[in-house]
């Protein structure tokens, strides 16, 4: 017997979605009880995997039917411990419900399967003559409905905005059994409450989406990235501004500090691209070659101590490279607080500095490493050399961020390692309201119950 699981329980998960698909042997689920940062660590009796709707809707009936606890899990690179199943609940993977089902050309919609990974789905929209408005740097991990259930934001924010403002609408069974299917919406359609938008950012708690129609951005094929060495976080901020006024093709500005560039030249072998307190990289994407606009723009700036320019691909990538390869790198330092926060744009200089003093004081031997889409106000503070459990850092980050009228969390969501924070941060009335949504989405509590609320 699977412990955790009545014979009848696990009897009907097998008659949902067939013996193969129902996972109980502790070696082979053990990539699904622990998190991207090593953080956040559970177990399951089962991780199931449907392969259509309809047997996602039974794997929910069964929940339902025998008061089972459901975590749905993506690409697992969620990174507040809302993909894992920390209460010992049953894993609900979504990694059978993968592929591109359609692309308009027309309309510009692309729909897919949730657990399709969003490199799959930029690339099914390039090849149709568009493109996707998201971009991380998870892309070949994350999968489109994780993204969905997470409102991801990544690097292309700043020109296109988060997975919102791609989403026309979403397939999926709420914890209620029954179905939302807003796949054939149309770009305009003002026809009652928007459940494809509720479920956009629910992390899991309201309903297991299981596939999702996207509306795709042109293609800007030509391409400059720029990184620029700052004297200061506070500085690069400034320039920061006057770019994204000065070239409305803007398509990224990320940031990332000395400390960060010599972690990842360590971890890659090779020196740091930059040589100042603070990296900007910059990229541009238009129809017609932004050079000339671009040096324009980056001479117009002030405080600039260094400029790399890239327009070839090779090179461009090998401007990303840093940038893209942090967050890995942070992991190699050992598990860490990872804190995704967004600030005004007039209190990111002080607070990236603040932030790191009080940390060392509050915990002393704790390490701050921070980085972000600084053209979003979104840093992340990720802090190594704290026990896992230990939630003083976490206080202390959240407590300033909120002091600087800030959100504790820009992308990432509330998870389990925000929960504690989220009335502070929204008040009692909207909290009263997303528990209200959530017992109406899912009155058994089956979905998800350890996370948001
Ligand atoms: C290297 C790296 C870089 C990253 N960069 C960014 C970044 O720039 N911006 C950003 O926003 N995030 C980033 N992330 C975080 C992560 O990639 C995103 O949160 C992503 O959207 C999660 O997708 P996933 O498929 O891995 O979801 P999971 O991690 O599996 O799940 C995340 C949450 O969504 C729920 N969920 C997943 N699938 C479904 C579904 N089909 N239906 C309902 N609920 C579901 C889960 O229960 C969980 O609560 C990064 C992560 C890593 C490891």
């Amino acid at each position: 017997m699977t412990p955790g699981l009545a014979p009848a329980a696990l009897a009907a998960l097998v008659d949902a979605v067939g013996a193969d698909h129902v996972l109980t042997d502790a070696e082979v689920t053990a990539g699904h009880v622990v998190d991207w940062t090593g953080r956040f660590r559970g177990a399951t009796p089962a991780v199931v995997r449907p392969r259509t709707h309809d047997e996602v809707a039974a794997v929910v009936a069964v929940a339902r039917a025998h008061q089972l606890a459901i975590v749905p899990q993506g690409g697992n690179t969620g990174l507040v411990g809302g993909s894992v199943p920390l209460a010992g609940e049953v894993v609900l993977s979504t990694a059978r419900l993968a592929g591109v089902l359609a692309v308009d050309a027309a309309s510009g919609h692309l729909t897919a399967g949730a657990g399709t990974p969003l490199a799959r789905v930029q690339d099914a929209a390039r090849a149709a003559g568009w493109a996707y408005g998201v971009d991380l740097a998870a892309r070949d991990s994350a999968t489109i409905g994780g993204n969905v259930a997470t409102n991801a934001g990544g690097l292309r924010v700043v020109a296109h905005g988060p997975t919102r403002a791609q989403l026309v609408g979403v397939a999926a069974v709420l914890g209620t059994g029954a179905t939302v299917d807003d796949l054939g919406r149309l770009e305009k359609d003002v026809t009652g409450y928007d459940l494809s938008g509720l479920l956009c950012g629910s992390e899991g708690t309201l309903g297991v989406i299981t596939a999702v129609r996207l509306r795709l951005v042109p293609a800007r094929p030509e391409r400059v990235v720029v990184a620029l060495g700052f004297g200061s976080m506070a500085g690069a901020v400034e320039a920061v501004g006057r770019l994204r006024r000065a070239l409305p093709d803007l398509e990224a500005a990320e940031a990332y500090g000395a400390a960060e560039a010599e972690l990842v030249a360590g971890h890659l072998g090779s020196v740091p691209v930059v040589d100042a307190p603070v990296t900007v990289v910059v990229e541009v994407a238009a129809s017609t070659d932004p050079t000339d606009g671009v040096a324009e723009a980056v001479g117009a700036l002030d405080g600039v101590l260094e400029v790399h320019v890239a327009a070839d691909g090779p090179r461009r990538a090998a401007l990303w490279r840093p940038r893209e390869t942090i967050t890995e790198a942070i992991a190699t330092v050992g598990p860490h607080h990872k804190l995704d926060v967004s600030l005004p744009a007039d209190e990111l200089g002080d607070f990236a500095v603040e932030v790191e003093r009080r940390v060392g004081e509050a915990v002393p031997g704790a390490r701050t490493w921070i980085f972000g889409h600084l053209g979003d106000g979104n840093l992340h503070v990720n802090v190594t050399g704290v026990e896992p459990d230990d939630a003083t850092v976490d206080d202390v980050v959240l407590g300033l961020v909120l002091e600087r009228r800030g959100s504790i969390s820009a992308e990432h969501g509330i998870g389990t390692a925000k929960r504690a924070w989220l009335g502070r941060q929204r008040g009692d009335d909207a909290l009263a309201t997303m528990r209200a949504i959530r017992a109406a989405c899912d009155p058994d509590g089956i979905l998800n119950p350890a996370v948001l609320l």
